[in-house]
Order: C-alpha cells, then sequence, then structure tokens
C-alpha cells in the first residue's frame, strides 16, 4: 500500500482501489467527500512552504481524528483531500449539519497555525448509489461539486446532483461574452437609488453591472458573478465598472452637478492582490475624482478569512478617503463582534434578512435592537431590499438611515437614472 509522504495519507490510486473494495464488501451507505483549503495558495506565499506543509498535516490529522466513520483518507495532490464516510441513510440535512460542525472545529486546529487567516474547507459530496461502483466517477462527481461552492462562505457544503452540470455548463457560456465584452461593450453599468429616511430625497446610488448576450439579452449578476469569481476575471470587471463610475462623476463636475455618492462592489479576490489599494487610487487620480464621492460595498462574507489582511486594505482604503460598506450584513453567520472590529462607515442590511425579520414580531425586535446598536456606535445604516410602504415606514421607525429597494426604484441603465435623478 502506498501512503502519501507527508500526511501518511492514501495515495489516489489506493484510496480508489480500496475505496471500490469497501463498498463492496459490506451493504451499508457510503458518501465520498473532496475537500480543499481555500487559499491555499495564499497560506504558502505569505507564511512559506515549511507552514503550507505543516497545515497539510494538520488537515490529514483532522480527517483522521474527527470524522466518525471515515473509512479512507487520501491526498491526491496538493491541498486536495477525499474521504469515504459511512453514512446511516442519506439524509442531506443531517450530512450538512455535521459538516457545518466539523468546519468550526477544523477551522480551529488549521487556524493556529496561520495567525491572521480562518482557513474555510471547501467540501463537495456525491452520495454513493446502491448500484454505483464507479468510484473515479464519484470522485469526479464529489468535485465537481467541490468547485461549485469555492468562496461562497454561507454553505457549508456543496451535495452533488445533476443541476450542478447546468450551472456548469452557464460558466462555459458566460466566459465567452465576458471575454469579448470590452470590445464589444457588452457590460452595462446599472444604478439604483439610495433614498434618505430622513428626507426621502436620493443620497447615493450603488452602481451594479449587466452583460449583454450576443442577442441582446440581458444577463443578471446571479447568472454571471459565480463564473467570473472561479476565474478571478471578477477583478477586471469590478475595475471596469470603477472607472465607468469615474467617468460619470467627472462628467458631472465638469457640468457644475454636485455628485451623489456612487458605491461599487469590490469581490474578495480583489484582496489577494498586494497592489489593490494603489491600483484603485490610480484609477480614482486619473479621472481627478476626490475620493469622498466613491463608496465600496464589501459583503460581509469576506471577513470570515484572512480578517488582518483585509482589514488593514480596507483603514488604508479609508484613510485615502473613500467610504467604506459591509454589504450583505445578515446574511450568513455574520456576528456583531464582527462589526466591532471592522473598518467601516456603513451596514448595509442583507435584503433577505430584512424580509424575513420583518415577518414576525420577534423578528421585528431583533431588528430593532440591531438598528439600535449599530446607530450607537455610529454605523449609518442602509436597508436594502425595500419594496412596500409598509416595509419603509417600519424600518424607518427603527432608525435606518437609508433605504435602498424597488419601492423607490429597481438598478436602472445610467442614461436612464440621469434623467430622473441628476438635474444640473
Ligand atoms: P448587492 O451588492 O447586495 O446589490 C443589491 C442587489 O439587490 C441588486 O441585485 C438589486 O437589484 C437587488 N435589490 C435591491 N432592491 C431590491 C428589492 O427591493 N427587491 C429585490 N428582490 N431585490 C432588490 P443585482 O443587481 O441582481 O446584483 C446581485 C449581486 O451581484 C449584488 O448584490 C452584488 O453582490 C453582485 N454584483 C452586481 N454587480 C456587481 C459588480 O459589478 N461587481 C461585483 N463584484 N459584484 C456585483
Ligand atoms: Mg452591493
Ligand atoms: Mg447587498
Amino acid at each position: 500500500m502506498e501512503m502519501d509522504s507527508l500526511t501518511g495519507l492514501l495515495t489516489f490510486e489506493d484510496f480508489v482501489a480500496q475505496a471500490g473494495a469497501v463498498i463492496c464488501a459490506n451493504d451499508k451507505s457510503y458518501l465520498v467527500a473532496a475537500g480543499d483549503i481555500g487559499d491555499f495558495h495564499y497560506i504558502n506565499i505569505n507564511y512559506g512552504y515549511d507552514v503550507g506543509d505543516a497545515v497539510l498535516c494538520d488537515a490529514a490529522d483532522f480527517f483522521r481524528e474527527h470524522i466518525k466513520n471515515a473509512e479512507l483518507c487520501s491526498r491526491t495532490h496538493s491541498d486536495h483531500f477525499l474521504l469515504l464516510v459511512c453514512i446511516e441513510n442519506d439524509d442531506e440535512d443531517r450530512v450538512i449539519n455535521e459538516v457545518k460542525r466539523l468546519k468550526t472545529v477544523a477551522k480551529d486546529i488549521i487556524g493556529k497555525r496561520v495567525p491572521g487567516i480562518s482557513p474555510n474547507l471547501n467540501i463537495g459530496i456525491y452520495f454513493i448509489g446502491r448500484n454505483d461502483t464507479n468510484i473515479v466517477a464519484a470522485v469526479d462527481k464529489a468535485n465537481i461539486a467541490r468547485r461549485m461552492g469555492k468562496g461562497n462562505y454561507n454553505l457549508p457544503c456543496v451535495i452533488y446532483s445533476e443541476h450542478l452540470m447546468d450551472l456548469k455548463e452557464n460558466s462555459a457560456k458566460i466566459l465567452p461574452i465576458f471575454d469579448d465584452s470590452f470590445k464589444n461593450e457588452a457590460i452595462r453599468v446599472y444604478l439604483q437609488p439610495k433614498i434618505s429616511s430622513e428626507t426621502q430625497r436620493i443620497v447615493g446610488a450603488e452602481a451594479l453591472s449587466r452583460l449583454v448576450d450576443p442577442d441582446g439579452n440581458i444577463i443578471p449578476p446571479a447568472s454571471f458573478i459565480g463564473a467570473l469569481e472561479k476565474t478571478g476575471k471578477i477583478v477586471e470587471l469590478d475595475f471596469y465598472v470603477l472607472s465607468f463610475v469615474c467617468k460619470m462623476i467627472r462628467k458631472w463636475l465638469d457640468m457644475g452637478i454636485e455628485p451623489i455618492t456612487i458605491s461599487f462592489n469590490l469581490s474578495r479576490m480583489h484582496f489577494f492582490s498586494n497592489t489593490l489599494v494603489q491600483d484603485i487610487c490610480e484609477l480614482v487620480e486619473k479621472y481627478n475624482v476626490p475620493p469622498q464621492y466613491l463608496e465600496i460595498e464589501v459583503t460581509e462574507s469576506v471577513f470570515f478569512e484572512a480578517q488582518e489582511i483585509i482589514i488593514s486594505k480596507m483603514n488604508e482604503l479609508r484613510e485615502y478617503g473613500f467610504k467604506v460598506s459591509v454589504d450583505d450584513f445578515g446574511s450568513g453567520y455574520s456576528s456583531l463582534s464582527l462589526i466591532g472590529v471592522l473598518p467601516v462607515d456603513v451596514v448595509k442590511l442583507d435584503k433577505n434578512f430584512v424580509r424575513e425579520s420583518l415577518k414576525s414580531e420577534r423578528g421585528n425586535e431583533l431588528m430593532r435592537g440591531l438598528i439600535n446598536i449599530l446607530n450607537e456606535i455610529h454605523l449609518e445604516i442602509v436597508c436594502e431590499g425595500v419594496e412596500t410602504k409598509e416595509e419603509e415606514a417600519v424600518v424607518n421607525d427603527f432608525g435606518c438611515d437609508e433605504i435602498q429597494g424597488y419601492l423607490y426604484d429597481k438598478p436602472i441603465p445610467t442614461d436612464e437614472f440621469e434623467i430622473k435623478y441628476i438635474r444640473a
């Protein structure tokens, strides 16, 4: 039997051979889990390869010691692991809850080695069917699921289903459209107004992108952000949006119009670049736009890892004069302690969190309390997804500062936006 010399786990070939034998010899249910350590290359680069190796050994120890009913563990290459786990039945919720619990244990164990980073395991799972004997195909499916979940910190793991194959095909369609987009002008920037609760007047807007396919159909972000994040191309998109916004603000200034603050979304992928702050500042200087007219939105889940590095970059951006906001607060495992350490000016409450909270009395109290706390520490609060007058009245009563939602407007093309909201 061949073992991986670093971790002492099985090699891929032995895993496949032994998994086949285990499954045939027993009349039990099994799953294959494929895992990798999120942004492992980043640990190697920042802490050195020795620390990277130690993290891999920690992960191997974790798999050996903490996964009950793990029949086999393998490190196939780099930071990629495989497990064969015996299960009582294929109850997805139970598996997901168990993965959730185990991931917090793993974070503690692996995180000790790399202070400032809290490594996230990406996990894909395939439930092996009763007549499934093709282990290589099962591993492939677990890996497809693993890759689909990468970068989404709200998901403990992804369980393989045929539906994932549709999403994979979607990526194959999106990338060529994006690659041609710069020459075909296939990226559109839309703006959605933010309305002051006090004056009911527009005080800002968020820039949101759309792609246009060759037939002229508008593709929403939900269909392309994932694919662009996986390939790193999201960085180009965000810089395109930022330069578009800078040009527009410059135009307003030249026309003698006092600009409103425009926010744009910055994907987590940017934080792996050492020149992020410099790149943003250079762009803004190129168009001679005062940074106070720009706000940077960073989704809450970005802060679940590499906190120190991200916080220091956000501090630099704030010192330069940008406003910084935490987006989609309340959508994942957010905690109030996060708000305590984040260098932000604005908290944007997630639209689903707002919607769900407003449904029940307890939820209402939760929102009221949260908004109170945020007000006390002098953070600006934006409620997203407000669609009705009733919702507006409630969140305004709780003390929210601004509203962004369909009640006032959907994101609209910039020319329409200028006609409606910007006057000389
Ligand atoms: P987000 O940054 O949280 O943007 C707000 C989203 O909520 C927008 O969806 C907006 O249309 C939607 N929304 C606002 N009010 C309402 C409402 O009252 N009801 C409902 N149902 N929805 C409302 P959109 O434009 O589809 O964008 C989705 C997400 O995609 C954004 O969420 C953002 O995370 C991401 N995104 C969009 N454009 C970009 C971009 O250029 N770069 C990056 N990195 N991410 C982007
Ligand atoms: Mg946003
Ligand atoms: Mg949001």
